[in-house]
């Protein structure tokens, strides 16, 4: 393979060429409610080639490997039409040259586990899903697997193969009063791991039906200002969308504005605030050991005691900013070219425990995991899936209709509580960025008790 990649590069006449080869296989077991709605397995292979002449970009994407000499020309010849329009020329910051191969070992490797199998487990978790009640009215068990190996080489001489796995399950329930009261309960796990991440989830599927008939009791929040504890998910899901993004640093060349608030240095929080992104965690969906331009895993803090540290970059962001790449640079797949991206994203942990931010609390609110949310520049909007009001420092009754909103840099200076119980989380879903989705990515984050969240009763 890496003869076939050095031939087709050898005398392209860009400046810059990389090749990235993906074979992929991939299976799903989808039921809504009592019926099967999708299964299936399939095999992809294909890849990109991108190249750069005199600072324009171009790219070929293939399926046939025989294709390459002529996809190298084709990319050259695109980047260099592009060269000839643009003012805005982009260039490489250096990069060691690597040569590597990162394969994994699976506990009980999915691609061996018949889909009947598949199809039997999943349809186990919809029975529980559905044995929550007469209030049940909708359900969904998901199941997805995907193993690619991909091979990268580049026109300065690395080349590298790596393996990436990634399992996810989601187990929703839908409950109804008959009326209006329409209430969710969820669960959804995700690992770079096999088919035992998905074993034994009876417990959550339980917990996920019986949620979503809770709920329908609840009470909905009365909107107004609180002292909140967020549990980690939702910490996690704040720090990925609200602020993660902003570190992108494509992102801010887009930005003036935010730009000059994302400033190194800049004060965002306490001196006990740390936020990282990490690109390898044992077991984790944002593992990047190498990125798709071949640099190696970083462990970078976008914000150390407080201050803001570092911004997430690619070769060309890295170049543009006169820092150094930092591994950041991904595709969704073979179809993609790599954007700057996050991989393992977390706040650090502290030191409070779950018990003393309560102690402090006379009137206040527990959220719990994302429901959905967006975020519009600063200002973010997050629903909850569920809330415990905090009355005098103990939990109480619980609550629907959790929804958060503020301004990421003020929430983050009001943030005056870290836990010391650290949980980094991966979801089913994916993040979304360019058209690219859903790219595995896990984020985290103890307990975290922030000032004055805005909290709106309606969803
Ligand atoms: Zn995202």
């Amino acid at each position: 393979m890496e003869e076939t990649i050095r031939k087709a590069i050898s005398g392209s006449g860009a400046d810059y060429v990389e090749v990235r080869i993906e074979k992929g296989s991939r299976s799903q077991v989808f039921f809504r409610k009592d019926r099967l709605e999708n299964i299936e397995s399939s095999t992809e292979s294909g890849g990109i080639v991108r190249a750069l002449v005199n600072g324009g970009w171009g790219i070929a994407v293939f399926n046939d490997l025989s294709d390459l000499k002529s996809k190298v020309r084709e990319a050259s010849r695109v980047a260099g039409h592009v060269a000839s329009r643009i003012d805005d020329r982009a260039a490489l910051a250096e990069a060691p040259v690597v040569r590597d191969e990162v394969r994994v070992s699976l506990k009980q490797d999915f691609r061996e586990v018949p889909l009947q199998e598949k199809k039997k487990l999943v349809e186990s978790y919809n029975r529980i899903l559905l044995s929550g009640g007469e209030k049940i009215v909708s359900t969904i068990a998901r199941y997805t697997d995907s193993f690619r190996e991909i091979t990268y080489s580049n026109s300065e001489g690395t080349f590298l193969i790596q393996e990436v796995p990634d399992v996810t399950l989601m187990l929703a329930a839908v409950a109804s009063d008959g009326g209006a009261n329409i209430q969710q309960g969820f669960e959804t796990l995700g690992e770079a791991g096999g088919f035992e991440v998905v074993l034994d989830r009876e417990r959550e599927a339980e917990g996920a039906t019986r949620r979503a008939v809770d709920m329908l009791k609840a009470k909905s929040v009365q909107g107004g200002k609180y002292t909140v504890i967020l549990d980690p998910s939702l910490a996690g899901v704040f720090i990925h969308e609200a602020f993660g993004h902003f570190c992108e640093a494509d992102f801010l060349f887009k930005n003036e504005r935010l730009a000059k608030i994302m400033t190194l240095g800049t004060a965002f929080g306490n001196e006990d605030l740390n936020v990282v992104d990490d690109g390898y965690i044992p077991g984790r969906r944002g593992n990047t050991r190498y990125d798709d331009e071949g640099v190696a895993r970083t462990k970078t803090y976008l914000i150390r005691k407080g201050r803001l540290e570092g911004l997430l970059h690619s070769r060309e962001t890295a170049k543009r900013m006169g820092a150094a790449p930092t591994g950041n640079a991904r595709a969704t797949s073979y179809e993609h070219e790599p954007i700057v991206r996050m991989r393992n994203t977390y706040i650090e942990g502290g030191s409070a425990t779950f018990d003393g931010m309560l102690a402090g609390i006379d009137r206040g609110l527990y959220a719990v995991k994302a429901y959905g949310g967006q975020t519009v520049f600063e200002q973010f909007t997050f629903s909850a899936a569920y809330g415990q009001e905090i009355v005098d420092g103990k939990l109480g009754d619980m609550v629907r209709d959790v929804v958060l909103t503020g301004n990421v840099f003020d929430t983050l200076r009001s943030i005056d509580q870290i836990g010391d119980d650290l949980e980094i989380i991966g979801g089913s879903g994916g993040c979304g960025k360019g058209g690219q989705y859903p790219l595995p990515v896990t984020d985290g984050s103890p307990h975290i008790r922030i000032q004055n969240v805005t909290v709106g009763g309606a969803r």
